[in-house]
C-alpha cells in the first residue's frame, strides 16, 4: 500500500480510538468496556492487514462476496474477528455460517434455524446479536421489543447458536433525547435478558454520529466504518 494511504488510514483509526477512549472517560466507564468494530465493507484485505498490526481484532462486513474474498485471503490471521452486520437473505446463510465469527443482526426464527444447521460442527458456536428495531419504523429490520424475548429463547434452544447480545440502529435523527430514549431502552432489554442468559451481556450501538451518546448509555461495542476507512464508493453500499 501507498505510504501516504498507509499513514492516514492508520491516523483515522487512531484518532476514532482517541474519541471512544474521551467519551469512556466522560462516561466515567473503563475503557477495555467498551470495543470498537471497524466496518471493513467494501474496503481491500491490505486496509484491514494494517489495521490487525495496530492490534484491531474485530472487523464488520455486510457485502457476502467481498467479504467472502477477504475472510478467505486473511485467514492466516487466525484470532481476526469477522462480525456480519447486513441484512440476511435466506439463501445467503450458508456463506455466514461457514466464513463468520458472529452476526449481530439476526432477527427471524427461520434464519436462526438456517444459521444454526449449517454451522459446520468444526468451528465453535456461531456468536449471534439480535437487531431490534428500537424505532419502532416500519420499513426497518429488527424485531420489536415486545418480541425480542421469544427469539432469544428460540435462539437460546440451538447448539450451535450462542447468544451474545443486541444490536440496533436508532433513528436517523440529531434529536438527542430521542436517541437517547431509544440507547435507553436497549440497555434495560440486555438487562432484562442478561438476567435469563448470564452470556448474553453485549450491546452493539453506536456509529459516527452518536458514539458518545451510545458509550453514556452503556453500549459495549461501537460500529465505524467511514471516519477509520474514509467514504466508500458507491452510494448504495
Ligand atoms: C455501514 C455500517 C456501519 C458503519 O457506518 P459508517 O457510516 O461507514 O461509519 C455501522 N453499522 C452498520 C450496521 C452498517 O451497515
Amino acid at each position: 500500500m501507498q505510504l501516504s494511504r498507509m499513514s492516514t488510514l492508520v491516523a483515522s483509526y487512531q484518532q476514532v480510538i482517541d474519541r471512544i477512549h474521551q467519551a469512556c472517560d466522560l462516561a466515567q466507564r473503563e475503557k477495555h468496556e467498551v470495543a470498537l468494530l471497524a466496518v471493513s465493507k467494501t474496503k481491500p484485505a491490505d486496509m484491514v492487514e494494517i489495521l490487525y498490526q495496530q492490534g484491531q481484532r474485530a472487523f464488520g462486513e455486510n457485502y457476502l462476496q467481498d467479504a467472502e474474498q477477504k475472510i478467505q485471503k486473511l485467514s492466516y490471521l487466525t484470532d481476526i474477528e469477522w462480525h456480519f452486520i447486513g441484512p440476511i437473505q435466506s439463501n445467503k446463510t450458508r456463506i455466514i455460517a461457514e466464513h463468520f465469527d458472529w452476526v449481530e443482526t439476526l432477527d427471524r426464527k427461520k434464519i436462526a434455524q438456517r444459521l444454526n444447521d449449517q454451522r459446520p460442527a468444526s468451528l465453535p458456536p456461531l456468536k449471534v446479536m439480535i437487531q431490534v428495531n428500537i424505532s419502532e419504523e416500519t420499513q426497518k429490520s429488527g424485531v420489536l421489543t415486545a418480541d425480542v424475548t421469544d427469539l432469544a429463547a428460540i435462539i437460546d434452544a440451538l447448539p450451535k447458536l450462542e447468544l451474545r447480545g443486541l444490536m440496533c440502529i436508532p433513528s436517523a435523527t440529531d434529536d438527542q433525547e430521542r436517541l437517547a430514549a431509544q440507547f435507553d431502552k436497549m440497555n434495560q432489554l440486555i438487562n432484562e435478558l442478561n438476567i435469563l442468559y448470564p452470556a448474553c451481556n453485549q450491546l452493539s450501538m453506536g456509529m459516527s454520529g452518536d458514539l458518545e451518546l451510545a458509550i453514556q448509555h452503556h453500549s459495549t461495542q461501537v460500529r465505524i466504518g467511514t471516519d477509520i476507512f474514509g467514504a466508500r464508493e458507491t452510494a448504495a453500499q
